[in-house]
C-alpha cells in the first residue's frame, strides 16, 4: 500500500467510521481467522463464463467500476448445478420467467458463475431493485452484486432442503431479522472476503463501507444475507478493515 493509499484509508476510517460490534446473541460460531485469510487469498477469483446471456449495462461510477458490493442469497440450492440453473434463470430460461437480473453467482465452492461474455468488474444489471446507502441511490449500478447459492431465511417450504448442521437460529440484531437460515458454506465466506479484498486492490474508490447486505439496503422488502452469513454487516465490515492488508 503506498503512503497515498494508507492517507485515504486513514481519512475513510475518521470519516465513515464502522459500526462498533454489538454483543453476539447468537450461539458460538468458529470465526474465520486472518491467517486462514491469507492461507485462501487467491486474488483472482475464479469466474466461469456461461452459454447464457444477460442483459448488460455499464457501472455509473467515476472510475466505471463497483465502489461497492451488495450481498445476497438466491433462496435455491448451492450446487454447481444450482448455480448454472440460477445463471438461467437471470437469463430468462425459460424465457417465461425473463428476469431482469444479473450479477455474479457463487455456488458452494466459492466459484463464481457469470454469461459468456460478462465482465465482473465492468458490465452490471440491476441485482438490488429500490434500495439507498449513505444518500447514494441507484446502488446496482454503483456497486457489484453478489448472489450466494442458499435457501437463506427458511419457511415451510424450503427448511426441509436444509440439514440441521447447516442451520442457524438468530435473534434480531444489527441487519439481521430473527429466524432459522441455511448457513453459508465456510468456502463461500472465505471466498466473500477475498471478492471484497480483490475489489479493494482493483478497484478506485472501492470501500468496505460499502459492501453491505441486501437487508440493509432495502430493509422493510429484504432479509438478504441476514444470519447465512456467520457475523451482523457491522461485524463484517469490520473483519474486513481489521483484517486487509494492501
Ligand atoms: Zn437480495
Amino acid at each position: 500500500m503506498d503512503l497515498l493509499e494508507r492517507i485515504i484509508a486513514l481519512l475513510e476510517r475518521i470519516f465513515f467510521p464502522v459500526e462498533k460490534p454489538r454483543p453476539n446473541t447468537a450461539p458460538h460460531e468458529p470465526v474465520i481467522t486472518p491467517s486462514e485469510i491469507k492461507e485462501h487469498i487467491v486474488l483472482l477469483p475464479e469466474v466461469t463464463k456461461l452459454n447464457v446471456n444477460w442483459q448488460k449495462k455499464k457501472f455509473i461510477t467515476p472510475s466505471k467500476m463497483p465502489i461497492g458490493l451488495i450481498v445476497h442469497y438466491t433462496v435455491s440450492g448451492k450446487t454447481e448445478l444450482a448455480a448454472k440453473n440460477v445463471a438461467g434463470y437471470f437469463a430468462g430460461t425459460p424465457k417465461s420467467l425473463g428476469y431482469q437480473l444479473a450479477c455474479p453467482i457463487m455456488s458452494e465452492s466459492g466459484k463464481l458463475y457469470v454469461s459468456k461474455d460478462w465482465d465482473i468488474l465492468k458490465d452490471c444489471n440491476n441485482n438490488a431493485g429500490p434500495s439507498s446507502w449513505k444518500g447514494m441511490t441507484n446502488l446496482s449500478q454503483r456497486f457489484m452484486g453478489i448472489e450466494i447459492c442458499n435457501w437463506g431465511l427458511l419457511d415451510n417450504k424450503t427448511t426441509k432442503f436444509v440439514a440441521e448442521k447447516d442451520k442457524r437460529v438468530s435473534t434480531q440484531r444489527d441487519n439481521i431479522k430473527a429466524g432459522t437460515y441455511e448457513k453459508y458454506t465456510h468456502k463461500q465466506e472465505l471466498a466473500l472476503i477475498n471478492l471484497c479484498f480483490y475489489l479493494r486492490k482493483t478497484c478506485p474508490g472501492f470501500k468496505f463501507e460499502n459492501v453491505v447486505g441486501h437487508d440493509e439496503i432495502a430493509p422493510n422488502r429484504k432479509s438478504d444475507p441476514g444470519a447465512s452469513l456467520s457475523m451482523t454487516m457491522p461485524q463484517f465490515r469490520w473483519h474486513l478493515f481489521s483484517t486487509y492488508e494492501g
